[in-house]
Order: structure tokens, then C-alpha cells, then sequence
């Protein structure tokens, strides 16, 4: 579910060449919400809003939902306030994944060249696919009428020459729509959108730009360079001027690498003690490691995030010697970094995170000296391993460290959920 800005008069015919638009944005239209409704028709027409229990935030609404105010990531307790009416739901996540490789698999069956963003979204790069299957415009009706036809809900297209032009087309024809930008038209569709359209534009961007008074992508591409490097710095500068004239070089990448993986958990109520606190670090940072391990991958960089009762959040991260897989590691990390944030008031949620992951057969994990002294690095590794046999054979519960029996009894959420992947900016609709 975007937010991302739209312009209302983009949304128009631009022309029918679609000869050099080779590029296909392929977006679910509020993925979430749209399968509770195939799922239970009577909820169609209505405001249906997916999101976990109170703590937790919007995941997904439907078009009904997002009439009435309603915007992703909004703290559910927020949007009962606006929208006292809609019909609120849990996630069912499985059931999400199961769909989301049905229409994946529909997606690769017209191109390998598939590039899956996120659980409802991917870029194709259907160039090789044209012959077979008709124009890109074909391509991108038959891939709405067969997600329609298998799964009963919609999703948006946008066909243009690049992948940034591509994905501000299928924004722009939400829901339940196509949009081509034929190149011809590439600048006028582009220069026509707020500055906030270009990918990369967060609020402060937005802010500093403001300043000087440019609001629209018209007046940031007529900016010449040096005048856009003074405002928001000489990288951002060069980014934004190619977006601003329609250029992206970036190809549709067959093999993603995964780069992080995260868990997060929010507390029932907002918690302030502090071994409550690090109970739950010590909890995350366990998921975590399981994570890696089961993946057989391992990362650097250590990340920490924490949400206010007042919802500001703070991400604190950490780069290790080496890299790891390890939950003590983790936790230790975690920890420093908890310990130094400024004095909490109470905290709503907890997340932890590790990035810059490697495969472990390709990244032997090097033990710091102090670890090849003590052998605390063998054996921690040795007690993770065991730990992760007994779940599998068991189940999750069946062992803990000490610390956790009592976080599990402070904290009555198991709300622990997978972050996403992908950009950290907008969240997915
Ligand atoms: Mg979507």
C-alpha cells in the first residue's frame, strides 16, 4: 500500500506506441485487504483494513478504507478514530504468501526477466517476451486478466521505457488499471508530478527543496546542476536531475539478493522496565539468528530499532569485525546500542536487524581474538545449532534462554513479524 504522491491529471492517455516501452511494473491493488475481500465477497464495497491487533499499524486497505483517511503504516488506534465503521482484520501473512507466488508464477510464465520487489509487486522486463506473447500492452492485459481470473483481485500495470517510469505508471493507474507512457511522452509524465514522485525524495528532501521554492518536477529539471548541488548535495543532485528528464539506468535484476533480515515485535502496552526491555532484544535477536542460520547466511551490520510511545522512531546500527550469525553476538550489539539511546520514555516497539548478509559457505565466520582465546565463538555457534535442532524437532517453545521464559511472561505479544526487504521509505500496497 503506497503513499507515494500522485498527480490527478497524470492519470489520462498518453498515446498507444508502446514499441521502445519495454519495461513493466506489475503492482498489487491493496494486496492485503483485496484477498480478505476475494476470500469473504460479502466484504466487497466496504472499508475493510488490515493490521493486527490494537498496537499494531495499517498493513493494507481497501479503496472503501482509504476514502475515509485511512494510510498505510497509520497506527490502527488512529484509524479507528477515523474510520470507526471499517471492518478490521488480522493479518493472515500465509495465506498472502501463498498468493503472492501464484502471481509471481504467472508473472515468470510470461518472462524469466522478473525482478520481485516485494511480496505484491515485481518489474519484468518483457522485451524478450514480445514476440510470443503481442505488443507490452498485450502482455500487461493478459497478466491482469489472469491474476484476476485465478485469485479474484486486481492488480495495476504500468508499461513505459524505464523501471522509474514504469513504477510511477502503475501508481498512477490505480486501482484496477494499465498505464502505458509511451516514450514520447516520458518528460511531459514525469515533469508534471511533485518533486515528492521522484524516487528518493523523502520529507526532507522534499523540505529543503521547498525552501527554494521548487515544488514540481518541472522546476527541479530546469534547475541546471551545480544550482541543484548547492540545495540537496552533489550525489542526490546528479540522481535526481536524471529522474526529473525521465532517465533510469537500472535494469531489471533477475537475481535479488536478499540484503538484511529483520523482526520486530510491539508490546501490548508500552513498556519501560528495562530488563523487560533487554528480555525482548535478547528474544529478537534469538529470531533473528534462526533466521540467518536457516537461510545459511551471515551479516555485519547489527541494527536497532526503537518506536516511542509518542511513535517517533530511532534506528541505531553497528558494523562488526566480522561478520555473524550468532544470537549473543547479535544481542551484544543490540544491547551497546540500546544502552547508549538517550533515556527512553516508554517504548512501543522493539526491532532488530541484521544487514549487509553473505552467504556463510562464501564468509567463514572469522572469530575476534579475544573469541579464539576464550573459544566463546565455537561454542556459542555449537549452542545456537543445538538450540535451532530441538525447535525443529519440538517446536519454538520447546527451548529458551533464561532470559526469555521471562520476557515471554512481561511481554504478551508474539507479534513477530518479518520486516520488508525493501526500500525503507515507503511501505507497500
Ligand atoms: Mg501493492
Amino acid at each position: 500500500m503506497s503513499n507515494a504522491p500522485r498527480s490527478t491529471t497524470a492519470r489520462r492517455d498518453w498515446g498507444s506506441n508502446d514499441s521502445n516501452c519495454h519495461i513493466m511494473h506489475v503492482d498489487m491493488d491493496a494486496f492485503y485487504a483485496s484477498i480478505e475481500v476475494a476470500k469473504k465477497p460479502k466484504l466487497r464495497g466496504k472499508p475493510v483494513i488490515v493490521g493486527g491487533r490494537e498496537r499494531s499499524v495499517v498493513l493494507a486497505a481497501t479503496y472503501e478504507a482509504r476514502a475515509l483517511g485511512i494510510k498505510s503504516a497509520m497506527p490502527i488506534s488512529r484509524a479507528k478514530v477515523l474510520a470507526p465503521q471499517a471492518i478490521f482484520l488480522d493479518p493472515d501473512h500465509q495465506l498472502y504468501g501463498h498468493i503472492s507466488n501464484g502471481v509471481m508464477e504467472i508473472l515468470r510464465s510470461v518472462t524469466p526477466a522478473l525482478e520481485q520487489v516485494s511480496v505484491d509487486e515485481a518489474f519484468l522486463d518483457v522485451s524478450g517476451a514480445r514476440r510470443r506473447l503481442g505488443s507490452s500492452l498485450d502482455i500487461g492485459r493478459t497478466i491482469r486478466a489472469e491474476i484476476e481470473a485465478q485469485f479474484s483481485i486486481t492488480a495495476s500495470v504500468g508499461v513505459a521505457e524505464n523501471k522509474f517510469v514504469a513504477k510511477l505508471a502503475s501508481t498512477h493507474a490505480k486501482p484496477d488499471g494499465i498505464l502505458l507512457i509511451p516514450q514520447a511522452s516520458t518528460i511531459e509524465f514525469v515533469q508534471c508530478m511533485p518533486v515528492g514522485a521522484l524516487w528518493g525524495v523523502g520529507a526532507k528532501t522534499q523540505e529543503k527543496l521547498r525552501q527554494w521554492g521548487i515544488e514540481e518536477v518541472h522546476q527541479l529539471a530546469a534547475l541546471d546542476l551545480s544550482a541543484l548541488s548547492r540545495m540537496v548535495g552533489k550525489a542526490a543532485a546528479q540522481h535526481l536531475h536524471e529522474l526529473a528528464w525521465g532517465r533510469d539506468g537500472r535494469t531489471v535484476e533477475t537475481h535479488r539478493k536478499e540484503k538484511s533480515v529483520g523482526v520486530e515485535s510491539t508490546f501490548v502496552h508500552d513498556e519501560h522496565d528495562l530488563d523487560t526491555l533487554l528480555s525482548k532484544l535478547l528474544v529478537l535477536s534469538d529470531e533473528c539468528s534462526t533466521r540467518l542460520r536457516r537461510k545459511s547466511m551471515q551479516g555485519r551490520t547489527v541494527a536497532l530499532k526503537v518506536r516511542d510511545a509518542d511513535f517517533n522512531t530511532v534506528t541505531r546500527s553497528v558494523t562488526l569485525a566480522s561478520s555473524t550469525h550468532s544470537s549473543l553476538t547479535i544481542y551484544h550489539a543490540v544491547r551497546e546500542l540500546f544502552l547508549a539511546l538517550p533515556r527512553q520514555q516508554s517504548v512501543r516497539l522493539l526491532g532488530v536487524r541484521v544487514e549487509n548478509i553473505v552467504s556463510s559457505s562464501h564468509q567463514p565466520q572469522q572469530d575476534t581474538l579475544e573469541e579464539s582465546i576464550t573459544g566463546f565463538a565455537l561454542s556459542q555457534d555449537k549452542s545456537d545449532r543445538v538450540m535451532d535442532d530441538i525447535r525443529a524437532k519440538f517446536g519454538r517453545k520447546a527451548i529458551e534462554r533464561a532470559t526469555q521464559t521471562q520476557a515471554r511472561l512481561s511481554s504478551h505479544t508474539d507479534n513477530i513479524y518479518p520486516l520488508s526487504k525493501t526500500t525503507p521509505s515507503r511501505t507497500r500496497g
